[in-house]
């Protein structure tokens, strides 16, 4: 086995990714908290998910998969889906149909959440795109006539209570080579024989 110091960082194409993460070996097992509807977990709204095959089938070969739901925790599932709504410069989570402020609701799951993931000691979090909760910088806000792009309510916390680990959304997992040198910064990974 080579020294793990030793060996730099090589440039791979996306179609033989999966190949080559079976090549990876980190010293120490990581930990990656990730959208549980990304896991494959029935937990959206309307009681299905959004399985991604390269999280659950590749990247859980080389790290522990810790899944987080918020919205399951506040709501159960199936549910009323819900947005961000910018009231008075202050954002608000709404639910589409009945109009309800779910904003309490919503903040305080997701505090129970993020103190969950607090004693995990994550390494990195995958986010779902688009979504109110976990979106990260891709879910619309409603600002009385305009529409704009920002955070999930919960990716917005994690951003504040995890300052220093990589974070990435699934539909970014394109730039996988981005996302693993973040994360050989903190654990480096090195070639199996
Ligand atoms: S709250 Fe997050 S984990 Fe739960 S279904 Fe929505 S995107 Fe997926």
């Amino acid at each position: 086995m080579g020294n793990p110091e030793a060996i730099a960082f090589r440039p791979i194409g996306q179609n033989c990714f999966a190949g080559f993460i079976q090549t990876l070996q980190f010293k120490n097992r990581m930990k990656i908290a990730v959208s549980a509807c990304l896991l494959g977990e029935k937990v959206r709204y309307d009681g299905k998910d959004k399985k991604n095959s390269f999280i659950v089938d590749e990247l859980s070969k080389i790290a522990t998969l810790i899944p987080f739901c918020p919205e399951n925790l506040a709501f159960k599932t199936p549910r009323e889906p819900i947005s961000i709504v910018k009231i008075d410069n202050e954002f608000h989570i709404i639910s589409n149909e009945t109009k309800r402020d779910l904003t309490k609701i919503l903040e305080e799951q997701a505090k129970k959440e993020l103190l969950r993931l607090k004693k995990e000691k994550i390494d990195a979090i995958i986010f779902k795109s688009k979504s109110p909760s976990c979106a990260l910088g891709s879910t619309d806000i409603f600002d009385r006539n305009k529409i704009y792009k920002g955070n999930g309510i919960f990716a917005k916390m994690c951003k504040e209570e995890f300052q220093n680990i990589p974070m990435i959304e699934e539909i970014d997992l394109k730039k996988r080579e981005e996302f693993l040198k973040k994360l050989n910064s903190k654990n480096s990974f090195f070639l199996k024989n």
